[in-house]
């Protein structure tokens, strides 16, 4: 049976950012390529942003995969200050198409913290009603560094996966 979440959550970068990055911050690109190759096994999709130092962090799959995924995160000693500000059941996946995917940094995101009546990405201080706005702005952006390469549908969340199989057998390893 499908037991599907959504958690949200926000952390601080603890690595000095790259000053002559041309692109997407080395470390940040680092770490969206780990979730690419790590997600798909795990059938995780969701959505990634970085902004004034923060991370703001998306994902939805089974509970139990994305409860153990989050506990791996909070561990890594690239961000602190972990808060987890939405853990919702639902009942279909938003980012059915993405393992992970990447917002960079944007002037629409700029645009909708105005109309919020904030003048920085300080993700501590949403209030649900941004985190929700921001959830769909996400969803919507097209992201050059982001091209689709999900197929989640709801159908196969509603039976295990060969790999679900295999890790309530043996365990998913580290
Ligand atoms: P490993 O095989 O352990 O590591 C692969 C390589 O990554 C290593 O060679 C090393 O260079 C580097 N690395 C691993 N851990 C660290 C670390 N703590 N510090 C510095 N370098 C490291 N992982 C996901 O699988 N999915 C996600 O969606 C996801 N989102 C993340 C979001 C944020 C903001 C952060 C900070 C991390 C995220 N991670 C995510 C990474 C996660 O914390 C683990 O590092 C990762 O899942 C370990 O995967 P692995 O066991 O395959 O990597």
């Amino acid at each position: 049976m499908s037991n599907l979440i959504r958690l949200i959550y926000v952390s601080r970068a603890n690595f000095k950012l790259a000053q002559d990055a041309t692109g997407i911050e080395p470390t940040v690109a680092r770490i969206l390529m780990q979730s690419r190759k790590n997600n798909p096994k795990q059938r995780i999709g969701g959505v990634l942003y970085f902004g004034d130092g923060c991370f703001f962090q998306c994902l939805e799959g089974q509970a139990d995969v994305v409860n153990a995924l989050i506990a791996k995160i909070m561990r890594d000693e690239r961000h602190s200050n972990v808060q987890i500000l939405k853990l919702i059941p639902i009942s279909e996946r938003a980012f059915n198409n993405w393992s992970m995917k990447y917002i960079p940094l944007e002037s629409d995101v700029s645009a909708l913290l105005k109309k919020h009546k904030m003048d920085s990405f300080n993700p501590y201080l949403f209030k649900d009603e941004l985190i929700d706005d921001l959830v769909d702005l996400f969803l919507h952006l097209s992201s050059p560094e982001s091209k689709p390469d999900q197929n989640y549908i709801d159908r196969i969340d509603k039976k295990p996966s060969l790999w679900q199989k295999f890790t309530s057998l043996f365990g998913a390893g580290r």
